[in-house]
């Protein structure tokens, strides 16, 4: 076990000090740009693999970190650069994650790789969970993989709703049910490899915020992998299910392994976010003049700005400890949704207080809070909503299956 420490290493200085360098240098300049455009930016993503932040290795290297701090410090100045860029870079880990929580060290070892590619062949990975009838409710999936005995191969069919790189990705990992009667307890995760006939993108969503990650659906018609491709292997899938029609449990199910592990990760995203507006908001102040004088110097703001500090500062204390504990221990009371929930909605607060900080500039595209307002909110969302998170910490500090 590690100690917890709030001092940060060498190492991990110096990452925080690389992410911010390129978030300032190379993502800020050219955010407002893509969030334009919303489209995938690939020159970006291209220029992070040439300097190996994104890729298989610098995760690796962050995931293998024993604090557990490095992911969500180098997280936050990723974010702080641009939400929607940084979502384009990280979209990947999430269905690296579902591979590494789920798969045997041989299927990491092959596919984790093959969703960064090579800084000049980029690829990307997309994790599929979500449909239309069910985000929140992953009992409730309804895409089938059926397996074939005799030529040892599943067949997919189903959409997924609301996939981060859905469709343009090379490797998608995709969460199906095996057996419905059983629920969630029925179901297994699924590589589906780079060109496999049957798998199309739907629509492409038009968003409110982090405009430049990609989302869309994910179609899968008759969809063919070899049994090789169902994550953990058939031995231990058999086991499980033998277990869930007895009734015992069966464990973790793999959509909630994975979200699990990134939470805290996910909360460092939206903390990201709202330290940008608050840096930026705190900046105008003291150089905003009413009245004759800087608005900071009004109460009602510089109030503001220390509720927006204090509520930032609490977001990456239960960030660390969340991210420390999942190396050094195990979540107890559901600290890694305390941690989501806190920071996201810390940074859909902040990011509104900054656009009431900067006034009618703060509205208008000229000024880059609209922007970071409209990419907090993604964070109450995706990755189990603020309501969910809430129903899991519920659960954990009572041991009632609250509803
Ligand atoms: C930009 C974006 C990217 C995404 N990326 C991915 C991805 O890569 N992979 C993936 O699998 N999914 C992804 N998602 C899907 C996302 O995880 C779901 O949208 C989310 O889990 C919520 O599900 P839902 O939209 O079906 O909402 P619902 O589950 O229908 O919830 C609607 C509302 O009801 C509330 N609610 C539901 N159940 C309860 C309850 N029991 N108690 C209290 N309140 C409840 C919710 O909190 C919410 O407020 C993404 C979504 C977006 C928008």
């Amino acid at each position: 076990m590690t100690d917890f420490s709030l001092n940060l290493n060498e190492d991990q200085l110096q990452i925080q000090k690389w992410v911010h360098d390129f978030a300032e240098g190379v993502i800020r300049p050219v955010a407002e740009e893509w969030d334009e455009r919303e489209e995938f930016p690939w020159p970006v993503v291209q220029e992070a693999a040439q300097i190996g932040l994104y890729g298989v290795d610098f995760l690796m290297n962050a995931m293998g970190d024993p604090t557990g701090l490095t992911l969500p410090v180098a997280i936050e100045e990723l974010f702080w650069g641009d939400a929607g860029i940084g979502m384009a870079i990280m979209g990947s880990a999430l269905a690296a994650a579902g591979i590494a929580g789920n798969g045997t060290p041989e299927q990491v070892m092959e596919w984790v790789p093959q969703c960064y590619g090579t800084a000049d062949n980029v690829m990307l990975g997309a994790f599929c969970v979500s449909e239309p009838d069910a985000g929140s409710d992953v009992s409730s999936l309804r895409t089938r993989a059926v397996y074939d005995e005799a030529k040892d191969e599943w067949t997919l069919n189903g959409t997924k709703a609301w996939i981060t790189n859905g469709g343009i990705a090379d490797v998608h990992v995709v969460v199906a049910s095996v057996d419905p009667k059983l629920k969630s307890k029925g179901q297994a995760s699924f590589i589906v490899p780079p060109n496999t006939p049957g798998l199309s993108m739907g629509q492409k969503y038009k968003k409110h915020g982090i405009r430049a990650s990609h989302t869309a659906e994910v179609v899968l018609d008759d969809v063919k992998v070899p049994g090789s491709c169902l994550l953990g292997g058939k031995e231990k899938l058999d086991s499980k299910l033998a277990r869930a029609r007895e009734n015992v449990s069966t464990g973790k199910q793999p959509a909630m392994a994975t979200f699990e592990a990134t939470r805290p990760a996910v909360g460092a995203q939206a903390l990201g976010v709202a330290r940008a507006a608050y840096e930026y908001s705190l900046e105008y102040a003291k150089e905003r003049h009413a009245f004759g004088k800087p608005i900071i110097m009004n109460q009602a703001i510089a109030f503001k700005l220390a509720n927006m500090a204090t509520e930032i500062d609490a977001s990456r204390l239960l960030i660390w400890r969340a991210a420390w504990l999942a190396k050094n221990g195990t979540f107890k009371n559901g600290e890694g949704s305390m941690s989501k929930w806190k920071a996201s909605e810390t940074a859909v607060r902040v990011t509104e207080e900054a656009i009431q900080i900067l006034g009618g500039y703060g509205y208008t595209r000229e000024y880059p809070v609209e922007r970071w307002h409209r990419d907090a909110k993604i964070h109450t969302i995706f990755e189990g909503t603020s309501e969910i998170q809430q129903l899991v910490i519920s659960r954990a500090i009572s041991g009632l299956r609250i509803e």
